[in-house]
Formats: C-alpha cells, sequence, structure tokens
C-alpha cells in the first residue's frame, strides 16, 4: 500500500477498515494485480484508486477499472489528487447512504417475516413461475417442511407426482385472468391429517401492469365445514331418531316434484306405530323411546333403495318415493313392515304393539298436490287400523 505521492507503504492491507481510500500503487507490468488483491479482500467496503507513474494508454486503464479500481490517479500529477480524493469521498458518502438504505430495508423485511411467522395461518408469494419468494413459517408446517427449504422452489418440489397439478392449472388460470380466486378443497396434512381449506390467492402485478406473480393464503375451515353440517342436520333431522324431520321431507318432495314430468308418477305413505301408548304405559317412557328408535332404523334400511323417512311427530312417519323407486313403494313397506312385526313386536295389555300400519297413495304431480296425497294416503292408514293394524293398505 503506497502514498501516490511519497510512495511509502502505509500499512498492512489486512488492517484496512471499511470505508477507507486506499491507493494501490502500480507496478509496471504487473498491471491490476494489487487492486484484484484489495477488491477480493475488502470486496466494497472500500475506494480504490490505482496509481501509476505515467499516463496510461485507454485500454490500460480500462484495465484497472476491470479489476477493480474505483479511480486511476498519475502519481506525478498533484492537481489530480483533490478531484480524485473528492470523487472518493462523494462515492463512499453514497455507498454508506445505500449500506444503510440497505440495512433499514432488511430490518423491515425481518419485521415483516417475524410478523408472519407469528400468523398461524399459512401465507405464501410465488413469482410468474410459480417459485415461492416469500412464506411463513405456518406455511412450512403445512407443506411439512422447514420454511426456509420453500424459497425458490416450487409446490410440485413438495407434493407426489401428479398431485400439484390442479393447483398448477389453477395458479395458471388467475395469472392468466388476474383479480382474486378462491377455492376449497380437502387436503392430507402431515400432522393435521384430513383438514378441509381454503385457498384465497390473488394475482400480484407491478405498477407497469406487468404479472408479477401471486400471493396466497391457506384458510383451516374444518371446524366451520363441521359445524355448518351439524347446522344442517340438526335443521333437517328429527335428534331422536335421526329420521328427516317434515322440513327436510317437504323439500326432498318438492324438489323432485318440480322435476317431474307431465304424467310420472310419485308416491307417499303415512305410517304410524300400533299401540305404541301401551308401551309407554307398560314399560315406561325410556323403553318407548328405544321402541320408537329401533322401528325406525328399521323403517330407514330401505332409504337405501331410495324410499326418504320422515318423522311427521309423535309415532307418525312420512315416506316418500321419487318416481323412479315408486313402482317398488309396496315391496319396502312390506320389507319393513315384516321386519318390524318381527324384531320390534312387544306384548301387552291391549295386545301387540310396535308393529307399524301403512297408508300408501300413488299420485301424479300434475294432477294433485302433495297435501292432497297425504291426506288420502292418511285416510288409508285409517282402514288399515280399522282392518286390525300391522298391515298396509292402497289409498283409493
Ligand atoms: P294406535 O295403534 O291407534 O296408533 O295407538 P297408539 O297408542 O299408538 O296411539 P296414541 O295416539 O293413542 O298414542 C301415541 C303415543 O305415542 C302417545 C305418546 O305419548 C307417544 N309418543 C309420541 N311421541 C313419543 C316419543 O317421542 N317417545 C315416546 N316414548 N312416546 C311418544
Ligand atoms: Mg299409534
Ligand atoms: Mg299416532
Amino acid at each position: 500500500m503506497l502514498h501516490p505521492l511519497n510512495a511509502t507503504a502505509v500499512g498492512d492491507p489486512a488492517q484496512i477498515a471499511a470505508g477507507a481510500v486506499c491507493f494501490a500503487a502500480v507496478e509496471a507490468g504487473s498491471l491490476g494485480v494489487e487492486i484484484v488483491n484489495l477488491r477480493a479482500a475488502h470486496r466494497e467496503k472500500i475506494y480504490v484508486i490505482a496509481v501509476v507513474s505515467d499516463e496510461l494508454e485507454p485500454s490500460l486503464q480500462a484495465a484497472l477499472f476491470a479489476a477493480g479500481a474505483d479511480d486511476v490517479l498519475v502519481g506525478s500529477d498533484r492537481r489530480q489528487l483533490v478531484p480524485c480524493l473528492m470523487r472518493a469521498k462523494r462515492h463512499l458518502e453514497l455507498r454508506r447512504h445505500n449500506e444503510s438504505w440497505r440495512r433499514s430495508m432488511q430490518e423491515k423485511l425481518d419485521i415483516w417475516q417475524e410478523g408472519l411467522d407469528h400468523l398461524p395461518t399459512p401465507i405464501y408469494v410465488k413469482d410468474a413461475d410459480g417459485r415461492y419468494l416469500v412464506c411463513n413459517a405456518a406455511f412450512g408446517q403445512f407443506l411439512g417442511v422447514g420454511h426456509e427449504q420453500i424459497l425458490g422452489r416450487r409446490l410440485q418440489d413438495f407434493l407426489p407426482p401428479g398431485s400439484a397439478e390442479a393447483y398448477h392449472e389453477s395458479d395458471l388460470q388467475l395469472l392468466r385472468q388476474g383479480g382474486v380466486m378462491r377455492s376449497e378443497t380437502d387436503v392430507c396434512l402431515p400432522e393435521a391429517g384430513i383438514r378441509h381449506i381454503m385457498v384465497h390467492k390473488a394475482r400480484l402485478d407491478s405498477r407497469q401492469g406487468d404479472v408479477r406473480g401471486l400471493a396466497g393464503v391457506v384458510i383451516d375451515i374444518t371446524e366451520r365445514k363441521e359445524l355448518e353440517a351439524r347446522l344442517t342436520e340438526a335443521a333437517e333431522r328429527d335428534p331422536l331418531t335421526n329420521a328427516a324431520n317434515r322440513r327436510k321431507f317437504f323439500e326432498v318432495a318438492s324438489a323432485e316434484i318440480a322435476l317431474s314430468k307431465q304424467g310420472d308418477v310419485l308416491a307417499v305413505a303415512v305410517i304410524d306405530i300400533d299401540n305404541f301408548k301401551s308401551i309407554n304405559d307398560e314399560l315406561g317412557h325410556a323403553e318407548g323411546d328405544v321402541t320408537l328408535c329401533s322401528i325406525v332404523d328399521t323403517l330407514r334400511t330401505q332409504e337405501a333403495g331410495g324410499m326418504l323417512v320422515a318423522r311427521a311427530g309423535g309415532e307418525e312417519f312420512f315416506a316418500f318415493f321419487p318416481k323412479e323407486v315408486a313402482p317398488a313403494a309396496p315391496d319396502m313397506l312390506e320389507l319393513a313392515r315384516h321386519d318390524i312385526a318381527r324384531y320390534c313386536q312387544v306384548q301387552t295389555g291391549v295386545g301387540a304393539a310396535g308393529t307399524i300400519s301403512i297408508g300408501l297413495a300413488y299420485f301424479t304431480p300434475s294432477d294433485e298436490t302433495i297435501d292432497q296425497a297425504l291426506r288420502r294416503a292418511d285416510l288409508a292408514l285409517y282402514r288399515a287400523k280399522r282392518d286390525g293394524r300391522n298391515r298396509m293398505c292402497l289409498a283409493d
């Protein structure tokens, strides 16, 4: 390290502090080696002035800059020294400013990352090529890998072959169309098992309108879905027997009727448990409940064939048969009646109890309402009761 004016060594290169201005005397014939060494040791932290003894050819000057010199000074020309040092000062100030800006940016990024890592919701940002640029710790847990391993890689790198294609396709669609996209799906997570998730993602565009990539958030909606299912269940089902309730019965029937065409034949049945009061009276209400549930379970085995059973109230039930199932209605009901007589019947003081009586009515929705058909089925049920119970009567 030589001072340009008196060519005296000014210290050990290893001791040079960051932000120093260094004069590197360039020996003839060893063009640039001194500078390359300084740069290798201190990178951009110092300002290097190559000191040469005579004015250099432009190509040789260029070689010094290529080697890492920030400036070139002819050592014998004292007039160049002050402007050279002024340039160095300005350059170092700029570099310090850039460095402090870079540090404050890095600090901000670190705060953002820390903030994101404290959020329980998986969050990510990808470039337009599908490579992750940013993600949080929750996203790492979601994929089952350390989140630092995710950056620079694509979703395909973490999922088994074939399973990332659907996500990739929807990313491409979003990148094409812009805006936001929401989708729901089931996923199997490394620790949590099967979860229902909603992915909410948005395309990112630059101010100039170029597509930059997309940002996404993965929201676990399993609990909400389970609650929804429980609420739907509660709104549609009788809590004691778990059969459909009246509301569900009329909802299903109305939907089928709306789909029916001129001349289609559907069927409804009204079903009532025989002498049920005597079961309550003799065995107690709790035993009555057990019998009621057994009868409903047996009736509902026919739901596999397309018949719908609903609790109309008390110990009375409706059955609905869509047009494809209606022809088999008598067989299905008789099968259920036989099974119930066999497995649920009890003898009480008034005779056989726990069997069922049934009134069945066919109807054509274009000619008759379901309420009218239920009324005819009810009359047929009275006939079945009157004729001795534990039987089915077809409505007139
Ligand atoms: P029938 O053969 O003429 O229909 O005689 P029944 O005894 O079944 O008819 P009734 O209408 O006289 O009595 C019905 C009984 O069903 C009275 C009511 O307390 C009972 N019941 C209605 N709902 C329930 C229930 O959820 N649990 C129990 N254990 N009993 C119920
Ligand atoms: Mg009854
Ligand atoms: Mg009744």
